[in-house]
């Protein structure tokens, strides 16, 4: 709630600084197109690091057509093929924020060029623009490559035709992205409207407002139940935001299947009709009534089963697929090329009891014949992992290419695809058999969007199966996508498992399913203490059973890990290494901020619960050596807030850490248990101690605080992004207005100062 809160606020705060300039526009990609289409053309931009950012962008282009405007699409890296300088139409900016709030990959350069120092203040005086910022309220820097490229674009002199949106994968995207892309519209066309009069002439000084209106939108709760645009507006709500409202339906009426599935039909607006009687429709295949039932990811329960539905624009097709016998395989070459490191695991620890709730493992990698793989502490490295194999088989079963699986995938675009800027997914090599796409390229278990829902729609055979994907695409649907699709993290082959008359082509999947993507891990040991050698530490993410998953399973990289050194696992560090290891195809990804300060002098304190606590052993590790080199250099204080369930089951690198204290490396080492204290309470007992880091770094405020504010020290923080990092950032905040006798505000820009300084550090996942 309280990100919603924020979220609500920053919007709030964007739509404060709606601002309209009429424009003198100029992009390449419109040049030589006639005038009349010039005045409905305009330009979106996108940087995507996951394909998100990508694919929202591709449908606001998809989109334009129902609302006659014409849009040209590019990456923000390729900026050859656009010149934001001399705009002559609208810029649309979807941007993406990835790791630690930086810029996705392709849009590096463009950031870059438009922080240059020497651009002049009015260097983009003629660009009019909107921006959609994607980010996550669970990271710190929320949106921050969006808000970066928004506050260094008005520098430059660029102005908004509409108000900045900032959706939040915390609570669901869809919040603000549904919203902000129907006002869209509207602010468009106005701007288009003011460009066509004002034609030839140049930024006025004083702004004239566009006629877009300005309406509110009432969002109830962070679970995307209530985010109707059409819905009564709320005067004076706190929980309300203004969103420029063009009341149009995001809705494609499109195939003859979509009319023809019984119980449903789709009118001209594409809101389908419900065209046969509740108890029709609310009995399943089996012919038994689920009205009785519960809700689940194949049933709904009225209002949903009884409603019209807006569903999602389909997304046009773009891929021609085509499989060959006689190629060879050059598959091995890309992985060379992405993950040049192979290297074998030397050894493998399970550091949790059996009886512990999570397991956690330390695999230590042989990189003595990969110098290149030499960390430092606080750097992480990925890990390339395949998609199961029984998983595979499964998808290749399910889409009837079995016997085709060593065939080689030859892909091309198709002449009459519709898809703005559609490519050949460049992730996927040429010549590589169907078996090694779907093992090594594709992420088989992301979470379809609600796009690729809509698409599978069109392959489902089954009118209550066809019925229910519609909902869970629509916008009706939301609540409903979010708590069987998305929350429970399904796949599409479970969607596939639980609407067995979906019958997919192959191009459907490929067009859809993201790159595979390399998993970070940070390195939890120093160089100095294992020369030739890199340990990690993980938890084995278990995902449990629900409704669309019969059977739970395990995360991809850490189960894939965890079933690799199954033979290999031994429970003392000192195990010998192994005769003949696994190998893991890796590459490093160097942290150049999160790092032990380089004056040791310096004092420091480290919070990183369970898994967290990897990298400062690292430090640890690395200070330890250090000391024993330069007796005589002073080093600074050192505190360690590690927290686990219990002291006897999940007590991470406990002997490492008592050591570390014996030695006099560590200077302080506070530890709790979150469960053990609950247990062992009883009414008369004493009262129970601190549960999770948060109530230690308060136990020690002051000493924290001193190092903070007085001595010039850093704070660091690794571990769950979810809560441990929040409650720890509240908490910091909380130490600093009770030291300083500050308030709220003053206090949390204090923090943000710490942070702006590299004082303050995250390393933070989840
Ligand atoms: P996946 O199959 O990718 O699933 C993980 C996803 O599922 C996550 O989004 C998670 O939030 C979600 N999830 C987990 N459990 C559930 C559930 N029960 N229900 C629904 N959703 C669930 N991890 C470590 O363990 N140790 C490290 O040192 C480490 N360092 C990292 C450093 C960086 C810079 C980053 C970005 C991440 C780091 N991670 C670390 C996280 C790591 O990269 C992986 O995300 C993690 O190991 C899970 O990978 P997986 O493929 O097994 O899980």
């Amino acid at each position: 709630m309280v990100f919603l809160r924020l979220l609500l606020k920053d919007l709030h705060n964007a739509a404060e600084h709606f601002l309209w300039q009429p424009v003198c526009l100029f992009s390449r990609l419109s040049a030589t197109r006639m005038p009349c289409e010039a005045n409905r053309r305009f330009l979106i931009l996108y940087g995507s690091q996951k394909g998100q950012a990508q694919s929202i962008a591709e449908g606001i282009a998809e989109e334009a057509g129902e609302h006659g405007l014409v849009a040209d699409i590019s990456c923000l890296d390729l900026n050859e093929k656009y010149d934001v300088e001399r705009a002559k139409a609208p810029v649309v900016f979807v941007v993406s924020t990835t790791g630690d709030g930086e810029p996705p990959d392709n849009s590096l350069k463009f950031v870059r060029i438009i922080k240059k120092k020497t651009l002049a203040s009015d260097h983009l005086k003629n660009l009019c623009y909107a921006l959609l910022a994607l980010g996550d309220t669970n990271y710190a820097n929320f949106c921050n490559c969006g808000k970066t490229i928004d506050s260094r674009l008005q520098e430059l002199g660029a102005k908004h035709f509409y108000a900045t949106g900032h959706a939040d994968d915390g609570v669901g995207l869809e919040l603000v992205v549904d919203p902000w892309i129907e006002g869209l519209w509207e602010a468009i066309k106005g701007a288009l409207s003011i460009m066509a009069t004002e034609k030839d002439t140049h930024i006025k000084e004083t702004p004239s407002l566009p006629d877009v209106k300005l309406s509110l939108l009432s969002l109830t709760d962070t679970d995307g139940q209530n985010s109707d645009p059409d819905r009564e507006p709320l005067a004076s709500d706190s929980k309300s935001l203004f969103v420029a409202s063009a009341q149009t339906t995001v809705s494609e009426p499109r195939q003859a299947s979509l009319s023809d599935s019984p119980g449903v039909s789709s009118g001209s607006d594409g809101i389908a009709d419900v065209s046969k009687s509740e108890p029709e429709r609310q009995t399943g295949d089996s012919g038994v009534p689920h009205t009785d039932l519960e809700a689940s990811l194949t049933h709904s329960l009225p209002p949903l089963s009884q409603s019209a539905l807006n569903v999602p624009a389909l997304p046009s097709a773009f891929l021609d697929v085509s499989l060959q016998q006689d190629k060879v395989e050059e598959s091995s070459t890309l992985l060379n090329t992405e993950m040049p490191q192979e290297v074998p695991i030397s050894r493998a620890v399970q550091l949790t009891r059996g009886d512990s709730v999570k397991t956690a493992l330390l695999l230590e990698l042989d990189i003595s014949a990969n110098p290149a793989m030499t960390c430092l502490p606080g750097d992480s490295f990925e890990v390339l992992c395949p998609n199961r194999t029984p998983e595979v088989q499964q998808l290749l079963s399910r889409l009837g290419l079995q016997e085709q699986r060593n065939h080689c995938v030859q892909l091309s675009l198709r002449n009459d695809t519709k898809k703005k800027g559609a490519q050949v997914p460049s992730y996927i090599p040429e010549n590589s058999t169907l078996q090694h796409l779907l093992t090594w390229c594709l992420e088989i278990r992301s979470v379809p969007k609600k796009g690729f829902v809509r698409a599978l729609v069109e392959y489902t055979g089954d009118g209550m199966q066809r019925r229910r994907l519609q909902e869970l695409c629509s916008k009706q649907g939301s609540a409903d996508y979010n708590l069987f699709v998305r929350d429970t993290r399904l796949s599409v082959l479970d969607l596939l498992s639980a609407f067995p008359s979906i019958s997919p082509p192959l191009s459907l999947l490929i067009e859809h399913l993201p790159k595979l993507q390399s998993r970070p891990y940070s390195a939890a040991s120093s160089n100095l203490r294992h020369p030739g050698k890199l340990q990690f530490v993980f938890n084995v993410v278990e995902f449990p059973v629900c409704s669309g998953r019969p059977a739970g399973r395990q995360g991809l990289c850490t189960g894939w890990l965890s079933d690799l050194v199954s033979s290999m696992l031994v429970q003392s560090a000192d195990a010998p290494c192994w005769p003949s290891p696994p190998t893991i195809r890796t590459s490093l990804r160097p942290n150049c901020t999160f790092r032990p300060p380089s004056d040791p002098s310096l004092p420091f304190v480290m919070v990183g619960p369970g898994t967290g606590v990897a990298p400062f052993i690292g430090f640890l590790q690395q200070r330890e050596k250090e000391r024993q080199m330069k007796p005589e250099v002073p080093f600074g204080e050192t505190w360690l807030f590690f927290g686990c369930r219990h002291k006897d089951r999940d007590y991470l690198f406990r002997e490492e850490l008592e050591g570390f204290v014996s030695s006099g490396t560590l200077s302080h080492l506070r530890v709790c248990f979150s469960r053990d204290n609950q247990e062992d309470q009883t009414p008369t007992g004493p009262p129970p101690g601190p549960r999770y880091v948060q109530h230690n770094l308060l136990l020690n405020g002051q000493h924290v605080a001193d190092i903070l504010l007085k001595q010039n020290g850093c704070l660091y923080v690794c571990g769950d992004a979810k809560n441990m990092a929040k409650d720890v950032n509240d908490t910091l905040i909380e130490m600093i207005r009770a030291e300083l006798q500050l308030d709220q505000l003053e206090a949390m820009k204090i923090l943000a100062g710490l942070r702006e300084e590299k004082r303050y550090l995250q390393d933070i996942w989840g």
